[in-house]
């Protein structure tokens, strides 16, 4: 029966994961759908994320999934649409996934990030009109402003969700410059950081590491932990471990991570070795430690210290290593900061824009990679759809 009632319009800025999570929440409801993105094509960080293994999520119970979140917002989106709930709607695109031997939730081998995100597209189908190439430049009372190359163009909206992502990888158009608009509407912003970001070293620290990999050590710092290989490079360290501890990091007011180079060993045992080998040069040896540990080792621990088995072992458990900073904006796989989390209802809606929503890495909330990135934009992009799709169903 037709109501003869206006067709309400929903204009989704950013198609990223976020943004398309939120498209496909609407796409049963009474409303005209539009997506815009500043870039001629959707989705290419989603792309760049694949390109060294498509994490898409994790496998493990959603009660310890959600502790790998920072704060109660995220955790709570989470929960409304979970890592199972995810992989469930990836098989309904006709995606199969796979479980990898750490948790990590993969498409199946062979199944190329472009074919993920071009079935995503066919399960949005002609029920979203897209507009690439159009940068979001002000909204204002029901209209939006877009800059295209020289035009501008204005679209009118009832609804209006940013996903407008992060900062870094500005080239795949999350390029933050949003930030200067939001501040104009008085919307708070938390600073920028470089998040699951590489770890610069000092100088004195960098000799003979540069592509050194440092196997299965555990990496400390402020309470953050993690298992695993380091990889270091010129500047300094990378790898799972050390993203793992950059929240440990942000929170040193002199930064600096522990490494524990033997950690399926005791101190006592390691000790033992180290006594009854005739150097400790030898002994170190004889606990095969990488050349990287023992390079650090034999430069920065103090002599009296290298020559006392007791006190070597604790070298070996517990070496510190003094963080210079993280690796450039631009080039780490996720930022921190952004929407103040105070700024938002918990659908994403702003509390002094109404019919305003935020989803996506633009919030502030911040997580290990791993699949809990994409899994929270997905995540955030379900709350503001659902939460627009229950008030036009009204
Ligand atoms: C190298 C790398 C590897 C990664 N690997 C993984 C991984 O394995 N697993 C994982 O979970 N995550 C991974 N990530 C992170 C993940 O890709 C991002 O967290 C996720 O894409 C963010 O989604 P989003 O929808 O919030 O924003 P984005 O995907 O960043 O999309 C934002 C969109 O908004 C558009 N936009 C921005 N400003 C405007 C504007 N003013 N007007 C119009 N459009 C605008 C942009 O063009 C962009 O298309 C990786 C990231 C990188 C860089």
């Amino acid at each position: 029966m037709s109501t003869n009632k206006p067709q309400k319009r929903v204009v989704i800025v950013g198609g990223g994961p976020a943004g398309l999570m939120a498209a496909t929440q609407l796409l049963a409801s009474d409303c005209e759908l539009i997506l815009v993105d500043q870039k001629a094509s959707i989705g290419r960080k989603f792309l760049v994320a694949g390109d060294g293994g498509f994490n898409l999520t994790h496998s493990e119970t959603i009660k310890s999934f959600v502790e790998k979140y920072d704060s109660l917002w995220i955790k709570n989106a989470v929960a409304q649409f979970t890592n199972t709930d995810f992989v469930a709607f990836l098989h309904e695109l006709g995606i199969p996934t796979m479980i990898g031997s750490s948790g990590k939730v993969f498409p199946e081998e062979d199944t190329k990030p472009i074919q993920v995100l071009n079935a995503w597209k066919a399960h949005l189908g002609d029920r979203v009109n897209y507009h690439l190439g159009w940068k979001l430049e002000d909204f204002q009372d029901g209209i939006a402003h877009f800059s295209a190359e020289e035009k501008t163009h204005t679209l009118s909206y009832d609804y209006l969700v940013l996903c407008l992502g992060g900062k870094s990888w500005s080239v795949t158009g999350s390029d933050g410059t949003w930030e200067t608009l939001l501040k104009s509407k008085e919307v708070p912003i938390i600073p920028f950081t470089s998040s699951n970001s590489g770890l610069e070293l000092y100088d004195n620290w960098l000799p003979e590491i540069d592509g050194q990999i440092i196997k299965n050590v555990l990496v400390s710092c402020k309470g953050f932990s993690c298992h695993g290989d380091v990889v270091c490079t010129k500047y300094g360290l990378e790898g799972k471990p050390i993203y793992a501890v950059n929240r440990g990091v942000r929170q040193d007011e002199r930064p600096a991570i522990t490494i524990d180079f033997k950690p399926q060993m005791q101190v006592d045992k390691i000790a033992q070795i180290l006594k009854k080998a005739k150097t400790p040069t030898q002994g170190l040896k004889e606990l095969k430690l990488s050349p990287v540990a023992l390079f650090w080792l034999k430069t920065f621990v103090s002599k009296e210290a290298y020559n006392d088995s007791k006190k070597l072992a604790q070298h070996i458990k517990a070496f510190k290593v003094g963080i210079k900073g993280f690796r450039p904006i631009d080039e780490v796989i996720s930022t921190a900061g952004g929407v103040a989390i105070a700024a938002i209802d918990e659908f994403g809606e702003l509390l002094n824009q109404s019919k305003v929503f935020c989803a996506g890495e633009m919030i502030d909330w911040d997580a290990p990679t791993g699949g809990y990135l994409i899994q929270g934009c997905v995540s955030s992009g379900f709350v503001a759809g659902k939460r627009i799709a229950n008030q036009l169903n009204k």
